[in-house]
């Protein structure tokens, strides 16, 4: 067995890589194969947290586009990711992942509230724990959430899993055909370039608290254990 490069990782989903083809809404197989994947990263001795997004569901931006109060609809797009983060519990506790979902916004018939060190006690005892309804604040993103949620438990590092890219690329690679993909790159150049990784917010705090973050693409499905492994795929950025 490998020896692992990182002791706790913290994993973002976004919603998206929950749809599976189907691009919208929650697909069974789809969320197994990740449960799959996690179970295996645990068997390395690694702690996993997960974030997960709510895009495949709903987004605040899209609703306030649409004349929607911008709060409210966040709040709608902080309920979508609990949603996916049961989806995800059910598929790690059938194959006998043992899991708890925290949840920053209290809804305690359905998931425990978010309280770190009960966080971190979870993967201490083998664990994995989802954090669900982002960082309970709208206007946020659920990268932010895996940011903070990294700084806050201590997490070696953010794997963030991307669906129909492998990684960061200069310009657009679907729109460009000499896109340029880096290997590794400072937060400092995602924000100097513009580049559509994360949202800003998330960036600097990555940055601020010097947090390293893999980006890769979730559409290969060993990659979460590669990953985690430590393995050079994607894109890695630190600084
Ligand atoms: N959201 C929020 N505050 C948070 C995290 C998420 O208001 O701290 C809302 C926001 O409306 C966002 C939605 O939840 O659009 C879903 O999260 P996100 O867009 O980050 O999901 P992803 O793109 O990763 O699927």
């Amino acid at each position: 067995m490998e020896t692992a490069k990182y002791k706790r990782v913290v994993l973002k989903l976004s919603g998206e890589s929950l749809a599976g083809d189907q691009g919208f809404g929650i697909n069974p197989a789809v969320v197994e194969d990740i449960a799959a994947q996690v179970k295996q990263v645990r068997e390395h001795g690694i702690d996993v947290a997960i974030v997960v997004g709510g895009g495949n569901i709903w987004r605040g931006l899209a609703g306030s586009a649409k004349g929607m109060d911008r709060a409210t609809a966040d709040y709608m797009g902080m309920m979508a990711t609990v949603m996916n983060a049961l989806a995800l519990q059910d598929a790690l506790e059938k194959i006998e992942v043992d899991t708890r979902v925290q949840t920053a916004i209290e809804m305690r018939q359905v998931a425990e509230l978010y309280i770190r060190r009960k966080a971190i006690r979870h993967m201490e005892k083998g664990r994995v724990v989802i954090f669900g309804a982002g960082t309970g604040n709208p206007y946020f993103s659920t990268d932010t959430t895996a940011a903070l949620r990294a700084a806050e438990i201590e997490a070696d590092v953010i794997l963030m899993a991307k669906k129909g890219t492998d990684g960061i690329y200069d310009r657009d690679p679907n729109k460009y055909k000499d896109a340029k993909k880096f290997e590794a790159l400072a937060y400092i150049e995602i924000l100097n370039k513009g580049l559509a990784v994360m949202d800003s917010t998330a960036t600097s705090l990555c940055m601020d608290n010097k947090i390293p973050l893999v980006v890769f693409n979730i559409d290969d499905h060993k990659n979460i254990v590669r990953a985690a492994l430590g393995e050079n795929i994607g894109t890695t950025v630190g600084g």
